[in-house]
């Protein structure tokens, strides 16, 4: 019974069923998948891994085909926000065909921790690979790919210097200049948490009253909207993921180049604590039906092969050294990192998220 319907489940999946993007910046450019015509064949013998996956970038086609090819594991995937997929899992319960999560936050990694719906594994591979402060301490999840909340600024108004820390953001500087994504974005609600832990509740709310006197306009759209933004004149400064600006720097669109030409990125507090890191990573799925199947893909994405394609198609920083980079993401990964472990940013999601509000950070 159990298995019968795991198995028409599983039919569902295979199907594919796409639903929302996670941050809403799919538009944006992307190194395009590859045709059916050159997908590897599945060995039927090898079995299926059920990826239930927020993370929304076209070009995770090529991990998955890369472990197909490596494996001859058939991957079966839905694509949907963090939210829900927590709560599909939550309704399928015992019955969920899900073996692997992969969310594209910490946060969010955290949310289906504390929902019960990931399960701690041991692995030599994994472990060694992965660095502490990017993993669960019980194996729960792991990093795959770092990436930084980062500036991006209009170089023909702004100097370097005055965008060197995450407090000058705050500052009377940018009144009524800064653009920046809504507050239920988990991106945003991970840097407050990480600020938390860094400054205090104090100093933080301080920070986010800050940042709400600086809004050009009432927060709307994805990261790519931000940058987009401050290219068009809107604003001068914005918040984003380090990857979003380094896909318009690398686009073969010109109007994306032209873009990414007006604007530089700055990675702040480099003289101190750090700029925040945040990461894309992923755990076993609690009740997963092809546990194994599910560690291998795990352990496949912290593959030097898999981990330059974070880097090559997604823009986003490798958590393993020695991976080749394409020049552009080369020379933005060089920078001081905030060493805090990513775990904070779960366990003060909750007080960041009541902070954000009481700010008007809507
Ligand atoms: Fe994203």
């Amino acid at each position: 019974m159990l298995l019968a319907s795991r198995r028409s489940l599983g039919a569902v999946l295979t199907a594919g069923l796409f639903a929302l993007a996670a941050c809403g910046d799919r538009s944006a450019t992307q190194t395009p998948a590859q045709t059916p015509a050159a997908r590897p064949q599945p060995n039927p013998a090898a079995g299926v891994v059920n990826l239930y996956t927020a993370r929304h970038y076209d070009s995770d086609q090529i991990l998955y085909d890369g472990f197909t090819r490596a494996t001859g594991v058939r991957v079966n995937r839905i694509e949907s926000r963090p939210d829900l997929l927590i709560e599909r899992m939550r309704t399928e319960g015992a019955q969920s065909p899900a073996d692997v999560v992969l969310m594209a936050d910490a946060g969010a990694l955290w949310r289906a921790e504390d929902a019960g719906l990931l399960q701690g594994v041991r692995s030599e591979a994994l472990e060694s690979r992965v660095p502490a402060a990017l993993r669960h301490p019980e194996g729960r999840w792991f990093g795959f790919a770092r990436r930084a909340r980062v500036v991006a600024y209009d170089t023909a108004r702004v100097r370097p210097e005055e965008v060197a820390t995450y407090e000058q953001l705050a500052g009377p500087r940018f009144r009524g200049r800064l653009c920046v994504r809504s507050s239920d974005n988990v991106y945003n609600q991970s840097l407050v948490a990480a600020l938390i832990e860094r400054w205090g509740a104090e100093r933080t709310a301080a920070w986010a009253r800050g940042i709400v006197a600086n809004m050009a306009r009432p927060p709307q759209g994805g990261d790519t909207e931000q940058i987009r933004a401050v290219a068009a004149g809107a604003c001068q400064v914005a918040l984003t993921n380090s990857y979003y600006f380094l896909r318009l720097a690398t686009s073969e669109d010109a109007a994306d180049q032209a873009i990414a030409g007006r604007l530089a990125l700055s990675f702040p507090d480099q003289q101190g604590q750090g700029a925040h890191v945040n990461i894309s990573g992923g755990g076993v799925a609690a009740n997963a039906p092809n546990r194994a199947n599910a560690i291998r893909f795990l352990e496949y994405l912290t593959t030097p092969e898999a981990q330059a394609v974070f880097a090559r198609a997604n823009n986003e920083f490798p958590v393993i050294d020695g991976v080749p980079m394409p020049e552009p993401v080369a020379r933005a990964s060089n920078f001081r990192a905030d060493p805090t472990p990513v775990t904070v940013y779960g366990r003060r999601q909750a007080e960041a998220q009541r902070l954000l509000d009481d700010a008007g950070w809507r």
